[in-house]
Order: C-alpha cells, then sequence, then structure tokens
C-alpha cells in the first residue's frame, strides 16, 4: 500500500493511491467500493488493508454512501447505506472515511476535541458549501475553527477538470476569479480550480492558511489514481481515511 500524508495532519490519516490491494483489471488494485461491479472479495481484503493502515478494526473505520449532496452526519448515526458526503466521528479511536475517483477528498481534525471529518467534494458539493457545513458541524458551539487543520488529497486539478455551460460562472461568483483558468480547455469549454474553490471556503470559515495541506498530484494526469474522467467510469474508489484522537479531550 501506498498512502500519502499531508504535514497538516496530526491524526493517523492516509490518501492511498492504487498499489498494494487485492482487485484486478480496472480495478486494480485498492478499491474501497463494492458498487463500481469488483470482486466483493476483493473489495473486503482492501477494507481490512485499509483499516489496518488506519489502526482500527474495519467494523470502526466509517464510510457512507456518497450522493454529491451537501449533508454530514455523524458516524456514530451512520450506517453503510446512510446517503451522506461527510462523516465526523467524536469517538477515541475510530475512523471516518470518504471515496472518491477525480472528486477531492478533504481531512479535517480539531485539535482542541479529538474530533476528525472526511468529506467527498465534487464540484456540486464544493458549490453547496459541504466543506463549510463538515467544519461547523466538527467544531460545534464550542469550538474555533483556528483549532482546525484540514488537507486535501489527490483530485483532479486545474491541469484537467474542463467544465462547460454555466459552471465558470457560477464558481467565478461564489469562489472568486481564480478559480476560473483563463483562456484554458477545449472549444467551449474552461478549466476550473476546484482545489483553489476549497482553499477559499477553508479561508472564510476562519482556518489560518498555515493549517491546511493541498497535495499536488493530479487524479487524471497520474496513472497512480483511479480517475472517473480518464477511465470513462470504470475504475475503482480510492479510499482517503482519518482516524480519532486516543482520548476524546485534550
Ligand atoms: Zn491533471
Amino acid at each position: 500500500m501506498e498512502l500519502l500524508t499531508a504535514s497538516s495532519l496530526r491524526s493517523v490519516h492516509g490518501f492511498p493511491t492504487r498499489a498494494g490491494g487485492a482487485s484486478t483489471g480496472a480495478f486494480a488494485s485498492l478499491n474501497s467500493s463494492f458498487a463500481v461491479g469488483d470482486d466483493p472479495a476483493a473489495v473486503r481484503a482492501n477494507l481490512e488493508a485499509l483499516a489496518r493502515a488506519a489502526k482500527v478494526n474495519v467494523d470502526q473505520l466509517f464510510t457512507v454512501k456518497q450522493v454529491h449532496g451537501d449533508r454530514v452526519v455523524s458516524a456514530a448515526e451512520a450506517k453503510s447505506d446512510t446517503e451522506a458526503d461527510a462523516l465526523i466521528t467524536r469517538v477515541p479511536n475510530t475512523a471516518v472515511g470518504v471515496r472518491t475517483a477525480d472528486c477531492l477528498p478533504v481531512l479535517l481534525e480539531d485539535r482542541r476535541t479529538g474530533a476528525v471529518a472526511a468529506v467527498h467534494a465534487g464540484w456540486r458539493g464544493v458549490i453547496a458549501q459541504i466543506v463549510a457545513r463538515a467544519i461547523k458541524e466538527l467544531i460545534g458551539d464550542e469550538g474555533k475553527p483556528g483549532d482546525v487543520h484540514a488537507a486535501i488529497g489527490p483530485c483532479i486539478q486545474k491541469c484537467c477538470f474542463e467544465v462547460d455551460g454555466d459552471l465558470p460562472e457560477r464558481f467565478s461568483t461564489a469562489f472568486g476569479q481564480d478559480v476560473v483558468i483563463a483562456g484554458s480547455g477545449g472549444a467551449g469549454k474552461t478549466k476550473l480550480d476546484l482545489v483553489r474553490a476549497v482553499q477559499v471556503t477553508l479561508e472564510r470559515a476562519g482556518i489560518p492558511s498555515d493549517h491546511v495541506a493541498s497535495l499536488p498530484q493530479c487524479t487524471m494526469c497520474d496513472t497512480r489514481f483511479f480517475s472517473h474522467r480518464r477511465d470513462q467510469g470504470i475504475t475503482g474508489r480510492h479510499l482517503s481515511f482519518i482516524r480519532s484522537a486516543d482520548t476524546s479531550a485534550g
């Protein structure tokens, strides 16, 4: 297994590449999703390996059914078929994970409480402010955004994320001109910088910029990663994960 990590996070966490799993073919090899047509036994083996990497039992590595929405749930209340796109855990020594193949995996930790969150953010989630919602839920009424540290993992970067229609305008209105890459893209297409949009979201939420790391890898250019666009929909999903602190307070 090859796990990328972010210098901004102190918690046990990882952003895996495709390497070191049990799946074959289009899902080779560390696919974490039962919903893409992969062999369930291979997916189970991969989830067990990921749980070991997260230093939890496999039943303490929580995930949900992701639907490109803006719902944030607590792992204690969620089941694997709960529909949501962000998951928080406050229970010591438990982990939360999100599945991606081009979308942004965002991991958050609150150093005051030891609580952590994992967020799945595609363009729909980014514009629906799911990252801001997750931060608000993570810190609760008594917390401070200054206690939050964040990492944005490998995803489709501004080199590759071409869109059309009214998306460039919607994104520049919501996040500023910087998120639209001028003069880019093929006919009628423009490239967007979703990572920058999430960085703006984190800044506006009050998280100091030196608490944030953004990994540079592009899942579409770099074949170490599953890419929904490059692989034309037939591909695996990475499970990015983060584990809560050993003790609930302090
Ligand atoms: Zn790229």
